[in-house]
Parts: structure tokens; sequence; C-alpha cells
């Protein structure tokens, strides 16, 4: 069995899972579905081959939720936890949610996506490139 590059696993421990191989690159996320599933000013997600990703428990509790046709936020029942975000147009990828990761992620976010929507008390975008809409170097919302 070979090692496990990430680990992470929900608020109240019930999903756990590990993934094997580097993360996308990422960024930040002021999209209004996101802010709402977040319950803050943004979401920070990597892509990850769905292939790379192996649950180590609580995997069949995991609700879906379709925020936007073909969209699914995947989340802890019980706790609440965001887990990851898959889309039909993208089989075979998800996007994982970047704060339940209990190991370093080891890389710096790239850029502010959907800056157009932000939420107005939040207006510092350091030292990122901002984009109203989609990101280029970001893939997926
Ligand atoms: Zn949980
Ligand atoms: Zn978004």
């Amino acid at each position: 069995m070979s090692e496990a590059t990430h680990r992470g696993s929900c608020l109240c421990g019930t999903i756990r899972f590990e993934i094997e191989g580097k993360l996308g690159p990422f960024g930040f996320c002021h999209c209004t579905t996101c802010r709402k599933a977040s319950g803050t000013a943004f979401t920070a997600n990597s892509s990850v081959q769905r292939e790379n990703l192996r649950f180590l428990s609580g995997e069949e509790t995991i609700r879906r939720f379709e925020s936007s046709p073909g969209k699914y936020r995947c989340f802890c029942p019980t706790c609440g936890s965001p887990i990851y975000k898959e889309m039909d147009d993208t089989p075979g990828v998800i996007r994982i949610r970047l704060g339940i990761l209990d190991t370093e992620v080891g890389a710096k976010p790239q850029a502010h996506a959907f800056w157009g929507e932000k939420a107005d008390w939040y207006d510092d975008p350091g030292d990122m490139p901002v984009y109203e809409a989609w990101a280029p170097v970001l893939k997926g919302k």
C-alpha cells in the first residue's frame, strides 16, 4: 500500500478520506453559491482525480445537493462539513474542500474568482489577481 499524500475529515469525524498524488491549483471562489455553501466569504477547492480519493470511513453517509444543474455539493449530514463538489460535465474529477484537510496543502492560492459576486464585507485581494467571474488558472466554480 502506498503512502497517501493528503488526509482529511469532516468536523464530527464520521467521514475520513485520503488522497494520493498532487492537488490541482486552487484559488478563492467568491460566488454566491460558494458563499452560501461555506457560510463564509469564499471557498477554496482543488481538483482531484476521483480514483485518487479513498474513503476510510463514512462515504455511505454523504449527502448530495444539486446546487445548479449537474453540479453537486457533497456534505456530512451530521456536522454539515462540506466535503467535495462534483459535476456531471467533468466525470472522474471532484473538487475537494481544502478546509477539511488534516494535512498541509503545500501550495498557495492563485486567484480570486467571481469577485463580482463577493461579500461586501470582504475587499482585500492581497497580491492575487482578481477576476470578476471565472479565473482562467482555475477550473470549476
Ligand atoms: Zn461530519
Ligand atoms: Zn463558487
